[in-house]
């Protein structure tokens, strides 16, 4: 009959996701900034839908890569899309689904335009299409929004707009801890029954809802958005927007140094109240723009800067390599980022789906940017498609070591 029908064609539908691998690396080519040297020869180019092909001077040598897919610089966010929107049913199934977009800094390469899109020409990105489908999808259930901040290592609530200075937003600085229950005390700063319809958030945040988006992982005191319809999503994201705005004129231009992690958990209603474990969650990670730190010659708080995003990407490729690499001795260092550390159930584990997005510019100019983000991202795809191809609980291919160690493991950096 029609439902067993229909439960067939989900179960196909999940082999065949399952068959696509845990982690996918795509790339993306943002349309051109400059107009393309007199030769054309140099910079970035998709090689049909599964390569990029850069030549960078001096010397026009040319280097390829490989990923999952890659979106040429005609892409638009629909076909983006498509990759993401099959995943979203599963998250009412308990899936973990993280997306990250990964870039250069200073470039402009497409981060943030691919996840929240542009909203002057009402065109959305990725972030948007996913959280009005989610919400579609979970009218049964219970959204909750929770928006975070990781600046040199340490965790704002990007949903308490109030911070105006420095010595403020010192105050308001989170912990990330470990709990045996996944349940945690996520304050709830707009109840969904308060029945005034207001977003008033301030004047509520004594919320009951109990649970945290980070599973066993949880963040005392982090504020949570109850989201019914596309407007209250956009009030909790304009929340967001006005307060990286005033960190960014308080610190020059802040947000692209930050991870900006944003979480929908879907959860169950029991009565009012709503506590528990979520039944699954959608994060969207921007990550912080990564650096070239030697040719920057950044000195002081940029170095510090720097470094902190620096060392806590490559601790996230650290992480990926480990979990493509899968066995089941291989150690992951969740614990060298509060990035990995905060997200470590969402990444790797049953259910657990990981997007990474690696943005470039096809420019000349950029090229050097370009191959630091195309090394970095490759090299995570490749990590991850070897694993793909073991059957599951095989032991790796003999090799001297028997499982991942950091000096193999730790990308390096550019240069
Ligand atoms: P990042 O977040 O990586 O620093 P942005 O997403 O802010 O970069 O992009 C910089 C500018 O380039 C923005 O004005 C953005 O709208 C534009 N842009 C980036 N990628 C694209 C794209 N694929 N198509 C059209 N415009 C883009
Ligand atoms: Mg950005």
């Amino acid at each position: 009959d029609k439902r067993s029908l229909r439960s067939e064609v989900r179960t196909l539908q999940n082999t065949v996701q399952e068959l696509r691998g845990s982690i996918r690396v795509f790339c993306r080519i943002r349309p051109p900034k400059q107009k393309a040297d007199a030769s054309g020869a140099f910079g970035v180019k998709a090689e049909g839908s599964r390569s990029v092909c850069l030549r960078k001077p001096p010397g026009e040598r040319r280097h390829d890569f490989n990923f999952d897919r890659v979106f040429s610089q005609q892409a638009g966010q629909r076909e983006l899309y498509e990759e993401v929107g099959p995943l979203l049913p599963g998250i009412l199934e308990g899936i973990h689904l993280c997306i990250f977009a990964y870039g250069q800094t200073g470039l402009g390469a497409g981060k943030t335009y691919t996840l929240a899109g542009q909203r002057s020409s009402g065109d959305p990105g990725i972030q948007d299409l996913a959280i009005a489908d989610l919400l579609r999808l979970a009218e049964s259930f219970e959204v909750r929004l929770t928006a975070l901040e990781i600046y040199n290592e340490s965790i704002q609530d990007d949903l308490l707009s109030d911070a105006t200075s420095e010595a403020e937003s010192r105050d308001e600085r989170l912990e990330v801890r470990q709990s045996a229950g996944a349940i945690s005390d996520v304050a709830d700063l707009h109840p969904a029954q308060d029945g005034t319809g207001a977003n008033s958030a301030d004047a509520n945040q004594t919320g009951s809802s109990k649970y945290s988006p980070f599973g066993s992982m949880r963040v005392p005191g982090l504020k949570s958005w109850s989201i019914q319809n596309l407007a209250d999503v956009e009030d909790a994201l304009q929340r967001v927007r006005n307060k990286r705005h005033v960190a960014s004129t308080a610190l020059n231009e802040r947000s692209s140094r930050s991870h900006t992690v944003i979480s929908l958990s879907v959860l169950r209603r029991s009565g009012a109240e709503v506590n528990g474990v979520p039944v699954g969650v959608l994060h969207i990670v921007d990550l912080a723009g990564s650096e070239r730190t030697k040719i920057s010659q950044a000195e002081g708080i940029q170095m510090k800067e720097a470094n902190c995003i620096n060392r806590s990407l490559s601790a996230l490729a650290d992480v990926l390599f480990a979990l493509g690499d899968s066995t089941s001795s291989a150690h992951v260092p969740y614990r060298n980022s509060k990035l990995t550390y905060l997200l470590q159930d969402a990444l790797g584990g049953p259910g657990c789906k990981t997007f990474l997005f690696a943005q470039v510019s096809p420019d000349a100019l950029d090229a050097n940017e370009s191959y630091s983000t195309l090394t970095f991202a490759s090299r995570v795809a490749t990590s991850v498609q070897k694993g793909r191809l073991r059957p599951r609980g095989a032991v790796p291919s003999p090799s001297p070591r028997k499982s991942p160690q950091r000096e193999e493991m730790t990308w390096k950096g550019p240069g």
